[in-house]
């Protein structure tokens, strides 16, 4: 059966005819449909990205042609080829499908770009002619402010270790397994950045990555790599460099700016497998704190930096929208990109001041514009940061979310009650081996020490799924998300529970210390859990000499703990809910799926409701309720959970003074109202206007 449906599109090249068809022939099921672009950028690696990973699982031939430039048919299984197709904003494509699968495919995709390929809209950015009008500062280099705040420090140029072992050609298949290897293990890298990433910058950010990653592994880049392999004397390094470089001079090509600036992603990926190959660093490395001067800067390697050294960063290259630039603001780094060939001559060590704000950089500054630039509001000093005092009105404490022992310099500029949650499994992402109490212990006393006093919520190692561990390696599982993960994992090896709890006791002693278990499922894994706590206790002859404050808690991140809550609030001393993994589970989303991690909103009124559980069986028991997911960080959430019950928010460092501002504006019996509200509603969408209203009426008061 043939369904026909004609309508017309409008495209730069003219209106045209267009078919949206679907049928069968030679009982293989085809279809194809004309589907304008509305993105900004257009048809860029990111939303490419998204349309490849949609057809991951579908039993279907996808072919993609720009209308306008007539540009194509590549296949939909290839970003880097959809990518190229430099399809801008108003174009349409002309998708073609053929295969089983080919009907819900078309109607994916459709609804993929319905959705605007689900792409976040974009924060401004402030350009050089949009700037403050601060007097130029005298011979500075003008570039495009990326990343505000301002910076005075020596230039320290970007080191890469030398690529250039030198070696034998092998055998067209002995080079085939040295691309192939070099890939993998240039993949596993790019996760575990990712990792790290999502954790320092939130998981938009490192979709970045996720990005880079696809195309690693790319046909548009194997294909003809390989080919090239098969002919005797072509080493790994040259196929990889060619078509790499040749992929790099398409993206140059391309006539949207936007796109074209995706080249030098692509120079990265050529970079990381080559230096892979040559066993080289692909980190680069820095000879001492100071602003970054560089070329241009890769996602992958602008994670990787070691943040401890960077004050700001400066490139030649690179514009407001590259990934340098993106993620230097997640950072909370000075950043100023596109500053021309000049920069590269700063020497080693010179003092610079780099100004965020203004898009300058000026080598050598007078004193008089360093005296007028550090006062500037703009640059964030910790030590001058006072404490914001405990908020006003509401009984709510406010802590910090920690994973990396560098979130610390954050931590102590925040203002934050406590550590709220100390991802354990973060400060061990690059171990190999299992670490050992003395491993344990030191880590957890260099937060404590820097927590001066306040108190350390630890959280047991949280490994698989999103958070792999190398040295705890997950039993296999078609989804990972529901396998054996967090404490379900700890408990499989309880030597490693016992490890881990050995050297926690050992630090509370000295140190006002919480522990608590991650994705507790049933009462009797918190049992068996508590049970190894109690014995380590008694291993240690504490009696009822255990420290003071000494909590042992668990988190809600399963919807069968929170709806169970009562059954545990007899028992734990505090819950704290984790709303990234329960929204996760409520609403059967994906939370590292961006098709799909919109929906886990635990602002949903079904997530509100079974906090709302959760906070009154811990009411029934006087035991303390917190939220440690990122929704405890949205001011929108803010009053809900408080009208809930929740009486203590875990949130980001950058967060913590914005939230304790709020929290002192929030009278609790309007926000009780308007949680009771907000779990009648019907969809996330209704909840955020209605709390948007909330606000917007309480600072009209204010
Ligand atoms: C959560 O799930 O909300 C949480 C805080 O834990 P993580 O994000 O580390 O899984
Ligand atoms: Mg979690």
């Amino acid at each position: 059966m043939n369904q026909h449906c004609a309508n017309t599109v409008s495209t730069e090249a003219g209106t045209i005819r267009s078919v949206n068809r679907t049928g069968s022939s030679s009982n293989s099921p085809w279809g194809e449909r004309v589907i304008p672009i509305d993105l900004p950028e257009g048809l860029h690696a990111r939303p490419a990205g998204r349309l490849v990973a949609l057809l991951i699982a579908l039993e279907v031939d996808v072919r993609v042609r720009n209308l306008a430039t007539g540009a194509g048919p590549v296949s939909a299984r290839s970003l880097t080829s959809l990518a190229t197709l430099g399809v801008l904003r108003g174009q349409a494509i002309h998708v073609t499908a053929r295969g089983r699968d080919a009907v819900a495919a078309l109607a994916a995709i459709e609804a993929l770009a319905a959705r605007g390929f689900d792409e976040a809209p974009s924060p401004p950015i402030q350009t050089h002619s949009q700037k403050n009008q601060l007097e130029p500062p005298g011979e500075a280099i003008v570039g495009q402010a990326a990343a505000r705040g301002v910076a005075v420090a020596p230039a320290r140029r970007v080191h890469r270790r030398a690529t250039g072992r030198k070696r034998d050609v092998g055998a067209p298949d002995h080079e085939a397994g040295i691309l192939r290897s070099a890939i993998a293990a240039v993949g596993d890298e790019l996760r575990l950045t990712r990792d790290v990433l999502a954790a320092q910058a939130g998981a938009v950010h490192a979709e970045i990555l996720d990005t880079q990653i696809m195309v690693l592994s790319d046909e548009a880049l194997s294909t003809p790599a390989f080919l090239a392999l098969s002919a005797a004397g072509v080493s790994a390094e040259t196929a990889w460099a060619d078509v790499t470089g040749a992929v790099a001079t398409r993206y140059r090509a391309l006539p949207d700016a936007y796109q074209r600036a995706r080249a030098s992603d692509i120079e990265e990926i050529g970079r990381l497998v080559i230096a892979r190959i040559a066993g080289a660093a692909q980190s680069p490395t820095l000879w001492g704190a100071g602003v970054l001067i560089a070329d241009d800067l890769g996602p992958a390697e602008t994670a990787a930096l070691d943040l401890t050294l960077i004050r700001g960063i400066a490139t030649a290259r690179g514009g407001p929208t590259s990934h340098t630039a993106i993620l230097a603001r997640a950072l909370g780094i000075p950043a100023v990109v596109g500053l021309g060939p000049a920069v590269m001559t700063t020497v080693e060590g010179t003092q610079v001041l780099l100004d965020g704000d203004a898009g300058t950089l000026t080598i050598d500054p007078h004193p008089a514009i360093i005296a007028a630039r550090s006062g500037d509001k703009s640059v964030p000093d910790p030590s001058s940061v006072e404490e914001h005092p405990s908020t006003p009105g509401l009984d709510l404490e406010v802590g910090a979310n920690i994973g990396l022992a560098i979130e610390m310099k954050g931590f102590r500029a925040s203002g934050a009650d406590s550590i709220g949650l100390l991802r354990s499994e973060m400060l061990f992402l690059g171990h190999s081996t299992t670490p050992t109490v003395e491993d344990h212990h030191r880590a957890y006393t260099e937060v404590c020490v820097g927590a001066n006093g306040r108190r350390v919520t630890i959280r047991t190692l949280d490994s698989g799924a999103d958070k792999p561990l190398p040295f705890l390696p997950e039993p296999p599982s078609a989804n990972t998300a529901l396998g054996v993960r967090g404490l379900r994992r700890s408990l499989l090896e309880p030597e490693l529970l016992h490890t881990q709890v050995r050297a926690i006791l050992r630090v509370a002693a000295k140190h006002p210390v919480r522990i608590m278990f991650p994705m507790i499922s049933t009462v009797g894994e918190w049992r068996r859990a508590a049970d190894i706590v109690e014995r380590e206790i008694d291993a240690l002859g504490w009696n009822d000499r255990r420290p003071n404050g000494l909590e042992i808690g668990v988190m809600v991140e399963v919807p069968a703990a929170a709806i169970c809550a009562e059954a545990f609030a007899s028992e734990v001393d505090f819950f704290s809910i984790g709303t990234n993994d329960l929204a996760q589970y409520v609403m059967a989303a994906d939370r590292t799926n961006p098709a799909t991690s919109p929906l886990a909103d635990a602002l949903h009124p079904a997530v509100l409701r079974l906090i709302g559980e959760v906070c009154g069986a811990a009411d029934a028991e006087q035991c303390s309720v917190g939220v440690c997911g990122e929704i405890a960080g949205d001011p929108l959430a803010l009053p809900i959970l408080v009208g809930l019950g929740v009486d203590s928010l875990s949130v980001s460092p950058s967060l913590v003074g914005e939230v304790k501002r709020l929290a002192g504006r929030i009278d609790l019996d309007a926000a009780r109202v308007l949680a009771g509200e907000a779990v009648g509603l019907a969809s996330a969408e209704e909840v955020r206007e209605h709390a948007a209203r909330f606000l917007a009426r309480r600072s009209e008061h204010v």
